[in-house]
């Protein structure tokens, strides 16, 4: 695995798709990356990941950035938003057809279900259908890396997902191969996000492998389960958050980073909040796993972090 040289400056990024507003997940994810960077002195961006219009709602990326900005947290440069980078994802594609990484399918989600989606070889080559461009993964490509805080992770790549989509037969580009394109020409050495992306990083660091581009860091923020161990169910983890009074929400999601109550307790304001923070955070109390209750009749989450 090529490594970040840990002498480069930190930069971490918070990177929402504007598929809706802002919910508890994704401001845990966005505190802790924030956090993460401040900790380490170091620089935090926001990339708007608005390539799957069909997905999206007008007004969306709006409202997040403005929830953000409640919260306390802006971008240290411009947003980068990546339906302006059309260009450099047609690029990277375009050298990774003419190295012969990458071909032309025209399989179907019905011709893969045989083999539960997992594309080896086409199965079809109807030229009327619009093709898909995809990664020619190899047979045992086996990537491994040290999470921050996940530990080692490996995936057999070909076995668990096969080829990586990176242009879909409707013509949108792949969150994967933007998302590589992107974290290497922002020049993101720390990415840091829920733990739902966890499984999609091995392919990315193939992808970056097929592009001659580095691999940063990874830490992978705690996935939020219920008291059960369930994750959360899409109304709970889609509880709204209020921009015009952040602080309950803020507190919640210190706690669901397994940070001590009291430090934000007295609190007044988000910048008051936002500097306590920083100065009694603790990496190393990140959990894995963050087990949460809804006290029902408040609609307010309560952390309880192991
Ligand atoms: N845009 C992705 C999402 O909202 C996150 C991408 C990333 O952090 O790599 O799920």
């Amino acid at each position: 695995m090529t490594e970040t040289d840990p002498h480069l400056t930190y930069r971490g990024r918070f990177a929402p798709s504007p598929t809706g507003r802002l919910h508890f997940g994704s401001l845990v994810a966005a505190l802790g990356s924030w956090l993460l960077a401040r900790h380490h002195r170091g620089e935090w961006l926001i990339r708007m990941e608005d390539l799957d219009p069909p997905r999206e709602v007008p007004g969306a990326a709006e409202a997040q950035l403005a929830t953000l900005a409640a919260f306390g947290m802006t971008s240290d440069l411009p947003v980068v938003w990546q339906s302006q980078r059309h260009d450099r994802y047609a690029e990277a594609l375009g050298q990774l057809l003419a190295d012969g990484a990458a071909f032309e399918c025209r399989c179907s989600r019905t011709d893969l279900a045989a083999v539960g989606g997992i594309h080896r070889v086409c199965v079809t080559h109807d030229p009327a259908r619009p093709p898909a461009i995809r990664l020619r993964v190899a047979d045992d490509s086996r990537v491994a890396f040290a999470d921050g805080l996940q530990g080692f992770v490996e995936q057999t790549v070909d076995r668990a997902v096969g080829d990586v989509v990176l242009r879909r037969a409707d013509g949108f580009w792949a969150y994967q191969l933007a998302v590589v394109v992107d974290d290497a020409d922002q020049g993101i050495s720390d990415v840091v996000r829920g733990a739902d992306l966890l499984d999609s990083t091995p392919r990315q660091i193939l992808l970056q492998r097929a592009l001659g581009l580095p691999t940063p860091r990874y830490l992978h923020l705690p996935l939020i389960v219920d008291a059960d161990g369930q994750k959360l169910s899409k109304s709970m983890a889609a509880l709204p958050i209020d921009n015009d009074t952040p602080l309950p929400a803020l507190r919640a999601a210190w706690t669901a980073l397994g940070q001590p109550a009291g430090a934000l307790a007295d609190a007044t304001s988000v910048a008051v909040a936002l500097a306590s923070a920083q100065r009694h955070f603790q990496a190393d109390a990140l959990p894995k796993v963050t087990h949460m209750t809804f006290a029902a009749a408040h609609n307010k989450p309560v952390a309880g972090a192991v």
